[in-house]
């Protein structure tokens, strides 16, 4: 048990070393701040159990990112472990207490639970085209926060999006040019940006999609007082991510 611990905290730390180099979005608090040593029993990160109610109150929110990193570490590397599903899935059946919630694109190239190696009763996922804001994804944040106990709320952009480029090309067609409207707001604030402001230039598309994700942010802190109140108690942390297609590594950072 104590090698392993041990193992995992290097494992962590390293990580965190190699997400602060690629991170070009940190917040200017993160700069320069001591890195956080938190020790992660490596039983709850590889259990094939799912996590109880008493388990999902002990951890906190940085605790929580850390697992998603480390997680997400494993996915990179390949080093996924083989879990053992029939179990989780009797386990489970009997109530639910995910870690997180993972508001990602309907992209089928991100399998979300894989990428952070999570399994059944790990994380809540909501997904929709350009991780957007409306109405029912805020309730399901709400409910994974305030009523079932998450501690992060990631959203996840990628690279490659196709929402992104169809906002940014101004699509009209059926529904999605609603579900477009709501990825028009970063275009049309035209933020600073040089270089061709077109779906076939990848810099303005990783431009809009980070930017997408920061108004997802502020949307979630602006229209859920819920969720904005547990941020500023401590009780939950709420962060973006990029995928990054060619990797699988996740570019997390913190909008402050
Ligand atoms: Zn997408």
């Amino acid at each position: 048990m104590n090698i392993s611990k041990t193992l995992m905290t290097a494992l962590l730390l390293g990580a965190t070393g190699l997400i602060a180099c690629q991170n070009n979005t940190k917040s200017p608090n993160d700069m320069g701040k001591k890195k956080e040593i938190i020790e992660i029993d490596s039983d709850e990160v590889l259990s094939a159990k799912v996590l109880t109610a008493e388990q999902q109150a002990k951890l906190t929110p940085d605790t929580v990112l850390n697992i998603l990193k480390k997680g997400n570490e494993d996915f990179v590397a390949d080093a996924l472990t083989i879990r053992n599903t029939s179990t989780r899935i009797r386990e489970a059946a009997l109530g639910q207490y995910p870690k997180a919630v993972i508001l990602s694109c309907l992209d089928s190239r991100i399998p979300v639970e894989d990428v952070f190696h999570r399994g059944i009763g790990d994380l809540f996922v909501a997904r929709v085209a350009g991780n957007i804001v409306n109405e029912d994804i805020l309730g399901s944040l709400e409910y994974a926060c305030k009523v079932s106990g998450s501690k992060v709320i990631v959203v996840l952009g990628h690279e490659h999006c196709g929402a992104i480029k169809s906002a940014i090309d101004d699509v009209k067609l059926g529904n999605i040019t609603a579900l477009l409207s709501k990825i028009r707001p970063v275009i049309n604030a035209d933020t600073p940006f040089e270089g061709e402001k077109t779906s076939k230039n990848k810099t303005y598309v990783d431009h809009i999609c980070l930017e997408n994700v920061k108004l997802s942010i502020h949307t979630i802190r602006e229209k859920s007082p819920i969720l904005k109140e547990m941020e500023t108690k401590g009780e939950i942390k709420i962060v973006g991510g990029i995928y990054k297609m060619e990797t699988g590594k996740v570019e997390f950072f913190e909008l402050l």
